[in-house]
C-alpha cells in the first residue's frame, strides 16, 4: 500500500532558519585541524586552546567527589542551588566590589551559556548590538541566532584596542538594545581602563542600553591592569548585566559553570528559558563550584604568576620576529601580533598564513579574521614555557623564509 504522503527528504533535512544564521565556531575548526595531526603523532606547537592547561584545584575536585559519595546527583533547582547563588555573590562583593543578591543571580551550563540565556532573553528581530572587534568568535553568532544585528565596533592595535565610550556612542541608534564588552578581552587581552569603562556605562545609561559585561578573565591581569567589575560602580546595576565563569579563573573548562548577575526581572527571564531547555546545570559541578567561591584564593594567584612570565616570554619572542608588531595585552591569556607585513602573492591573508603554519611548521593557532580582525593571529599562551620556546622559533623560521 502506497504511504497516504511521499516522504520529501529535502524538505525533511532544511534548518531552521535560526541555525542557519549561524557558523561553526572557528576555533573549534583550528583545534580540530591540530587534533586531527596530533593523533597521527605530529609534534604540534599548539597555541590554539582558549583554556588553562593547569588541573582544577585539588579543593574543589574533592568537593564533586564529596557530593557523588553524598548522593548530590538529584536534579536542583534550575537557577542553581541556593548556597550556590549566595556564595557567587559573596565572591562577587569581596573579590570586585559588587552588591548582588541571591535573587539576582542566576547559574547556567557555563559564560557561553549565561550570554546566549541573556542575549535569547532579550533581543528581538532587527534589535542592535554593538560589539567591539577584535571579538569573541561566539557573540555575532549568539546575537543572530537571536535574531538580533551585531554592529560591530572596530579597535585598534595603536590604542590597545581598549573600546572608548565616545566611538560607541556614534554607533547607538533606536534600535541598540545591547552593548557586549569584555574585558580583559579574547582574543586582544585588552583591558577597558575602569574611568572609561564608568564612560561606557554612562553611555549606554544615557540611551537605554544594556551593557553586558563579560567578566571570564577577569583574574588574569597583568601591570597596572587590576581585577575590575563594573558593578563596583555605584548605581551601576540597572540596565548591567555582568557575566562570570568558573572555566579560565579556576581551569574549569569541562565542567560547564557560569553565571549571570542582573536585575531580578532578567533573572527571572533566564531562568524561564533555562527551566525549558536545559534545566539545572550539573548537580555535582554546582558542589565543586560551591568549594571554588568560598575556599582559598591562592591557587589562582599561581596560575597568574605563570601566566604573566609566559606572557614576557612570548611577547618578548614575537616581537624579535621582523615584521611582527605585537601590543603588550593587559589581561587574559593570549597575544594578538599583526603579520599583515608578510603578506604576499602566496600568503594574501591571515587565514592562509595559519593554514600555512600548521602544514609545513606544525604550529596551532586562530587567524585574526575569526574575531573581526584580519591581518593578526591569535596565539595562546596557556602552554608551557618550553613549548611557548619551541612554537617562537618555528614561527621565526617560517617568517623569515616568507619575507
Ligand atoms: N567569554 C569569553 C570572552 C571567552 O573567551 C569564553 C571562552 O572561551 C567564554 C566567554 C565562555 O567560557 P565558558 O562557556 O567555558 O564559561
Amino acid at each position: 500500500m502506497e504511504p497516504a504522503t511521499a516522504v520529501k527528504t529535502e524538505e525533511t533535512f532544511r534548518l531552521a532558519d535560526r541555525v542557519n544564521r549561524i557558523s561553526p565556531s572557528p576555533t573549534m575548526v583550528v583545534l580540530a585541524a591540530a587534533e586531527q595531526l596530533k593523533s597521527q603523532g605530529v609534534d604540534v606547537a599548539d597555541f590554539g586552546a582558549g583554556e588553562p592547561d593547569f588541573p582544577t584545584p585539588e579543593h574543589i575536585k574533592r568537593a564533586a567527589i564529596q557530593a557523588l559519595d553524598e548522593n548530590r546527583t538529584k536534579y536542583t533547582p534550575v537557577p542553581g542551588i541556593p548556597a550556590l547563588r549566595q556564595a557567587i555573590c559573596e565572591w562577587h562583593a569581596r573579590e570586585l566590589g559588587s552588591s548582588y543578591q541571591p535573587s539576582e543571580c542566576v547559574v547556567n551550563v557555563g559564560g557561553k551559556h549565561s550570554i546566549f540565556n541573556a542575549v535569547c532573553c532579550l533581543i528581538n528581530s532587527g534589535g542592535e548590538v554593538i560589539i567591539p572587534s577584535p571579538y569573541w568568535v561566539s557573540y555575532p553568532d549568539i546575537v543572530k541566532y537571536a535574531g538580533g544585528k551585531p554592529v560591530i565596533l572596530t579597535t585598534t592595535a595603536e590604542d590597545n584596542f581598549v573600546l572608548r565610550a565616545a566611538d560607541l556612542e556614534k554607533l547607538i541608534t533606536p534600535r541598540t538594545r545591547m552593548v557586549i564588552a569584555d574585558s580583559p578581552s579574547n582574543p586582544s587581552g585588552a583591558v577597558i581602563p575602569p574611568d572609561e569603562f564608568a564612560k561606557v556605562l554612562a553611555v549606554c545609561q544615557r540611551h537605554g542600553v544594556w551593557l553586558l559585561a563579560d567578566e571570564c578573565y577577569s583574574h588574569f591581569t597583568y601591570g597596572d591592569a587590576k581585577p575590575f567589575s563594573i558593578a563596583s560602580i555605584p548605581g551601576s546595576k540597572n540596565n548591567l548585566i555582568v557575566v562570570g565563569s568558573f572555566s579560565k579563573t579556576f581551569a574549569m573548562t569541562g565542567w560547564r559553570l557560569g553565571y549571570v548577575l542582573a536585575p531580578q526581572p532578567l533573572i527571572a527571564a533566564i531562568t524561564k528559558l533555562q527551566g525549558q531547555s536545559t534545566s539545572n546545570p550539573t548537580s555535582i559541578t554546582q558542589y565543586a563550584a560551591l568549594a571554588a567561591m568560598r575556599g582559598p584564593m591562592d591557587s589562582v594567584a599561581k596560575m597568574l604568576e605563570e601566566y604573566a612570565r609566559r606572557r614576557e616570554r612570548i611577547v618578548t619572542g614575537l616581537r624579535a620576529i621582523p615584521g611582527v608588531t605585537c601590543t603588550a595585552p593587559q589581561g587574559a591569556f593570549y597575544v594578538f601580533p599583526n603579520i599583515s607585513a608578510h603578506y604576499n602573492a602566496e600568503m594574501p591573508n591571515d587565514m592562509v598564513v595559519s593554514k600555512l603554519l600548521l602544514e609545513r611548521e606544525h604550529v596551532a593557532l586562530v587567524p585574526g579574521e575569526a574575531f573581526g580582525a584580519p591581518g593578526f593571529l591569535r596565539l595562546s599562551y596557556a602552554t608551557s614555557l618550553d613549548r611557548i620556546d619551541e612554537g617562537l622559533r618555528r614561527l621565526g623560521r617560517f617568517f623569515g623564509q616568507a619575507r
